[in-house]
């Protein structure tokens, strides 16, 4: 489409109005004080946090860590009613947050981009959205999250489907009653172990669809203690800084070196400890080493099965429940509250559709391989999403010379320093696939990358340029890097995970995800920008020898 020439051309185009969006927002219009535009597909501000409304929605890393650092009036004045708090308390959050820092006067909502394309000579990016609207900018920061393309619906028939389906990342806004009605539900990561525990409430009957079984531990929620709370604020600036210097970017402490160094009831008693303490203390903060080593893997792998016998009645469902075959975090660890517990009451049931699998949806339920039929009211779809490329895919993007960005990635995600593609001038992807984003704490993983980017741009404007880039070596390296360092964990061990798009049907198994760790990656970040934005070429706007090299 031929822009209009009335439509203005912005400093700044900001996909997306959840944490990563408003804050970049706020840190290109309010600090920088730069032209900048918002968009987002939803009706309001919230991110993931907008669409995963499902029953149960929580966040699972501690609501005093997972919230933003960047202003501390704000961080000392929100006061969190629980330890991990559910989405409509985060969601109220991120509303408070527009309307403080006065960012919803730069958002366009109800709006979702359909293309995005680089012009060479003017070394401009044009959006056009689904109304034909189009905006112009020189930047684009894209903030459209990394879980925000839910998995397409992969069962036949889905649409005869005569009763209610729901998707856990597209709940609708009206309430969704389960009183009386015969509710099935597929998958068992995060989002349907949170809907599970909380839909077995009401639910007449509820039938769990598993295939493949999680590794679940207790969050171990409760309501905010004031004196912790007080504790906590009194020394924020420590807590981010201790955050930042962690692997997830959690003030965890206590993590052991090797879970193969102790005996037997001393490594009981760790983990015992960080089961009690919740959160991800099991996963994170018992050994350093249980992502790395096959045999420290077993040792928790066995203790968590072990606790799931304990909790689970029935020892048949117990043995279905506990997870087999694959090591303890390769897929991303749920956490939940009374989950097991939900398989005792009599109104819940689970299917295995691993040795039996769904065939179809069926307009009275769902049918199983051997031709089983489970007849539903209710049809919960749990099943994922297309994780991080996904959600940059969905936009259509064009760079350099025509070069579409899903030919440039068909065998998988390239990226410098997860942020920035070669051939895809001044569009930066915060919290991008091969940067460490959810294996961090999203809100400071956010902010790095904002910081990031507005200190780019700031550079950009200093040194008299106008379009930064990485070069593909420097793009080759890294790819080169994340592939490495994921080889050296057991992520690669896992049968599916979105960690390694190996969740999506057809999608190129590689690691999404920067496995060295936030510490590491902020220091390499660092040493980049130290040398002048090494791996990244600068040049003025309509310069096209990068491209024609
Ligand atoms: P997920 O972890 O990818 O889980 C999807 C589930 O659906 C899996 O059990 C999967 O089985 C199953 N599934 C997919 N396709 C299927 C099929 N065709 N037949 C049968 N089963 C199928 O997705 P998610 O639970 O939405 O979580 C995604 C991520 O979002 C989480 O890992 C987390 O990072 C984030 N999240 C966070 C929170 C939080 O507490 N803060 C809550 C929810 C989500 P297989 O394992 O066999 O593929």
């Amino acid at each position: 489409m031929v822009p209009s020439t009335t439509t203005p051309t912005r400093d700044a185009l900001v996909v997306g109005a959840g944490f990563a969006g408003l804050y970049a927002v706020h840190a290109l219009r309010n600090t920088q004080h730069l032209d900048v535009i918002a968009v987002d597909a939803a009706g309001d501000v919230g991110g993931t946090w907008y669409w995963n409304r499902y029953p149960g929605a929580r966040v699972d890393i501690e609501s005093v860590h997972y919230s933003y650092s960047f202003d501390e009036d704000l961080q000392q004045e929100w006061r969190w009613s629980e330890r991990f708090c559910a989405q409509p308390e985060i969601l109220d959050y991120l509303g408070h947050v527009a309307d403080r820092f006065d960012l919803r006067r730069s958002i366009r909502f109800n709006t979702r981009i359909t293309s995005l394309t680089w012009d060479d000579d003017e070394s401009l990016w044009t959006a056009t959205t689904h109304t034909g609207e189009t905006h112009r900018a020189r930047h684009v920061i894209s903030g459209a999250g990394t879980l925000s393309v839910p998995k397409k619906p992969e069962f036949t028939g889905i649409s005869d489907f005569a009763g209610e389906v729901y998707m856990t990342g597209n709940w609708p806004h009206h309430e969704v009653g389960f009183e009386g009605k015969r509710v099935g539900i597929i998958g068992v990561g995060s989002s349907g172990i949170q809907a599970v525990s909380e839909i077995a409430k009401t639910a007449g009957h509820l039938t769990v669809l598993q295939r493949t079984p999680n590794y679940a531990t207790p969050i171990g929620n409760a309501p905010t203690d004031p004196e912790q709370e007080a504790a906590e604020k009194a020394d924020y600036s420590a807590i981010r800084d201790a955050s930042r210097n962690h692997f997830l970017g959690v003030p965890y402490t206590d993590a052991q070196p090797s879970a193969l160094a102790v005996g037997p009831d001393e490594r009981r008693e760790v983990f015992d400890d960080r089961w009690n303490r919740g959160g991800f203390r099991l996963f994170i903060d018992s050994f350093g080493d249980i992502l790395f080593d096959k045999d420290a893997n077993d040792t928790i792998a066995e203790y968590i099965r072990g606790r799931i016998r304990e909790r689970v009645s029935d020892p048949a469902t117990a043995e279905l429940l506990a997870p087999q075959g694959y090591p303890y975090g390769t897929k991303r660890p749920p956490l939940e509250t009374d989950y097991y517990e939900a398989f005792n009451r009599p109104n819940v049931d689970l299917v295995d559709v691993k040795s039996n699998p769904v065939d179809a949806v069926v307009p009275q339920g769902v049918r199983l391989a051997d031709g089983t039929e489970h007849a539903f009211d209710v049809l919960v779809l749990a099943t994922g999403f297309d994780a991080c490329t996904g959600p940059l895919l969905a936009m259509n993007i064009t760079g350099r010379d025509g070069l579409r960005l899903a030919d440039h990635w068909t065998d998988g995600p390239q990226t410098y320093l997860g942020l920035m593609a070669a051939g895809f001038p001044n569009l930066f992807m915060i919290t991008g696939p091969q940067s460490p984003s959810v294996l961090y704490n999203m809100p400071l993983a956010i902010e790095d990358h904002v910081d990031f980017t507005t200190a780019a741009i700031r550079y950009l404007h200093e040194r008299g340029e106008d379009v930064i880039e990485p070069t593909s070596e420097a793009e080759r390296e890294w790819v080169a890097h994340t592939n490495e360092v994921a080889r050296a964990t057991l992520l690669p061990d896992s049968p599916t995970s979105w960690y390694m798009g190996s969740n999506v049907p057809g999608k190129p198994r590689r690691p999404l995800v920067y496995l060295g760790g936030a510490p590491a990656y902020r220091a390499t970040c660092d040493e980049v920008v130290a040398a002048g934005y090494e791996g990244f070429r600068l040049s003025p706007a309509g310069d096209r020898a990068l491209a024609q090299a």
